[in-house]
């Protein structure tokens, strides 16, 4: 082996290292017990709902179950995969302590919907990004435990080019974003500062709701144009016969992605609006969750097709879309 990429291996072995004992000390120190992810708060966090029962998956359950999409990525299981759950089980997270769970998030639990009302509209981005920062650090802790227990970091067994390492950075770097971010999201909840973010919202007209949606994706793919910028997305059902897509984000992205999200804000044809936020679901998204009757009409083929379509896009792309896959009726 030239002794340079001897010389990097080395290096990168003692980087992650380093990287990952700090935040091993920093964040995991808890292990799995799960406290209130809000500030100071130390009271044990209780299963919080990312997609309130109320205000989304009632409408679009059947028979009190909904669709939930399963998608494991660490070290050890890539499982992707609907599953059928009651609407009690899914879309949670071990958030927030009893309290502040119902405090923080009354405005959307138990009140309509009203755009207007900048509040409603940053916590919904609020709950969106929790869910997602808990579902990266779970991964992490998951994948960092994996590394421990299988004394791969640092042994000579551990492989620096291999998918265990490449797949650990991918978890670390995924989590380490959320976790600068946090802060940020917990001061402007804390300042009560609402309008800090823009929001963008578009109405879907349907013969009856299909998905419910709460999620958070960073931007920062290749394009250097999107640095570290990030998109909060939200579907919620409203009625029988209309959803809301909502999208949140910095106001100093404001440009780029409305630039980004011009298929959908600026199209006034319904069927091509519906078909451009499904593929902006399925190319990004986990954490939706759809109606079994509308779910189980696609036939087995179309399931699987559309399935395959989401592992291809988490691994990089190469699937191609097709309007068969339009997530509204
Ligand atoms: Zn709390």
């Amino acid at each position: 082996m030239p002794n340079g990429l001897d010389n990097k291996i080395n290096h990168c072995k003692a980087v992650m290292k380093d990287k990952y004992q700090a935040l091993y000390f920093k964040v995991f120190n808890r292990k799995r017990i799960r406290v209130c992810l809000y500030p100071n708060c130390k009271k044990k966090a209780i299963k919080s709902h990312s997609v309130s029962n109320k205000r989304g998956l009632d409408l679009i359950s059947f028979k009190r179950h909904v669709m939930t999409l399963n998608l494991k990525h660490n070290i050890t299981s890539r499982d992707v995969y609907f599953e059928k759950k009651g609407v009690f089980e899914s879309s949670i997270f071990l958030g927030f302590c009893d309290d502040h769970d119902r405090e923080i998030f009354d405005q959307i639990d138990n009140f309509a919907f009203d755009l207007s009302n900048n509040e409603q509209l940053f916590l919904f981005a609020y709950r969106a990004f929790m869910k997602s920062y808990y579902f990266h650090y779970d991964n992490l802790e998951t994948d960092s435990e994996l590394l421990i227990s299988n004394k791969i970091l640092g042994l000579e067994k551990f492989d620096p080019l291999g998918p265990d390492l490449l797949e650990y950075t991918r978890s670390y770097y995924s989590f380490m974003y959320r976790y600068e971010l946090k802060s940020e999201f917990d001061n402007l909840l804390v300042n009560k500062d609402f309008s800090a973010l823009e929001y963008s919202a578009v109405e879907i007209n349907h013969d009856s709701p299909t998905i419910a949606l709460s999620d958070f994706f960073s931007l920062n793919c290749e394009d250097p144009i999107f640095k570290n910028s990030f998109l909060v997305f939200n579907i919620l059902p409203v009625s029988k016969k209309k959803s809301i897509a909502l999208f949140s984000y910095k106001k100093e992205d404001s440009v780029y992605i409305k630039e980004f999200l011009a298929d959908i804000l600026d199209e006034n044809d319904s069927i091509i609006k519906n078909i451009s936020l499904s593929k902006l679901i399925l190319e990004n998204c986990d954490n939706f969750f759809l109606n079994p009757v509308f779910y189980s009409n696609w036939g087995y083929s179309k399931q699987k097709l559309v399935l395959d379509y989401i592992v291809s896009c988490s691994n990089n792309g190469g699937a191609l879309f097709s309007n068969e896959f339009i997530l509204f009726k």
